[in-house]
């Protein structure tokens, strides 16, 4: 280990203010900055007078710009990361930076601050003892519901990143697997100026979205309740899971339990039950 290192600096996500003043010396005082978006950096690092030099660190260029980095620590000099805003690594680049950084026996310092996902979390409301953060779901509908359907069991609070296109596709598909009466908050636009905390169920929710166009735009963390205990689940019959497991194959956990229970004239909801389990038990 030597001394020199890389800074993993977090920005604000919204409100200036909330840098820190430790972030604001790191900054003044390294050698160069590896930004995610140079312009847009630029103008955080404007208002706050630091001219320090800037490289741009990016999805397309990480792995390259990593090696030139690991060199420029080689010959001594001091740098940090920052992306365009929050903290880096956090749905955002550096992964690949840090990894290289750390192996080639280079510190790696966090300099922590602002997090959407943790400022969202803190004021939420909902359980924040376990929780699972998910990211952005995938944009394609058929993925997005599986990586739904992955958690829908899960009890602990699940977090997700939105952007606002694709909010309204988000929640529907949250509906059609977590079902209307989840809890679910919605956090917009954090520490801005429109900033909106709003929880409900997901159906009412969702049409507190759809009447206000307002609610839509901006950036969104969405939390989701935890499930809750489910009661024990009634075994299946040996053919009520012979139907089911060949289904499951083929077919959502929602399709294949409705399609089984049809089959097997047994309960929809005991079907769904059980075909969820087995799923996460996959
Ligand atoms: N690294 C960032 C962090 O620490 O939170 C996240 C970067 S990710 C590319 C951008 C996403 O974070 C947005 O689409 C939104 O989901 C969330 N986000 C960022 N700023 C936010 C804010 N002020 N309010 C709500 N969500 C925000």
């Amino acid at each position: 280990m030597t001394d020199t290192c890389l800074y993993i600096v977090s920005t604000p996500i919204g409100n200036l203010g909330d840098i820190s003043a430790r972030a604001l010396e790191i900054l003044q005082s390294v050698q160069l900055i590896a930004a995610e978006d140079t312009r847009h950096s630029g103008r955080l690092l404007q208002h706050f007078c630091i001219k320090t030099p800037m490289w741009a660190l990016h999805d397309h260029n990480e792995r390259a710009q990593a090696d030139k980095i690991v060199q420029r620590l080689s010959k001594g000099e001091n740098i940090a990361l920052i992306s365009d805003a929050g903290t880096p690594l956090i749905s955002d680049p550096g992964y690949h930076l840090v990894r290289k950084v750390r192996d080639a026996g280079f510190r790696v310092v966090p300099v922590p601050g602002a997090c959407a996902l943790v400022a969202a979390l803190s004021a939420s409301g909902l359980p924040t003892n376990r929780f699972a953060f998910e990211g952005f779901l995938p944009a394609k509908s058929l993925a997005r519901r599986q990586r739904l359907e992955a958690v829908v069991a899960d009890d602990r609070t699940l977090m997700f990143y939105e952007s606002p296109h694709r909010l309204i596709h988000s929640l529907e598909a949250m509906l059609e697997v977590f079902g209307p009466e989840r809890y679910v908050v919605m956090a917009r636009e954090l520490t801005k100026t429109f900033e909106t905390i709003h929880g409900d169920q997901l159906a009412s929710l969702i049409d507190w979205v759809k009447a206000d166009t307002n609610q839509q735009k901006g950036e969104f963390v969405l939390l989701v309740h935890g499930a809750e205990a489910e009661p024990e689940t009634e075994a299946l019959t040996p053919e009520e899971l012979r139907v089911l497991t060949l289904l499951l194959d083929e077919l959502s956990v929602k399709q294949a339990a409705a399609l089984a229970a049809k089959i097997c004239n047994s309960k929809k909801k005991k079907l769904y039950q059980a075909a969820l389990e087995m799923k996460s038990s996959d």
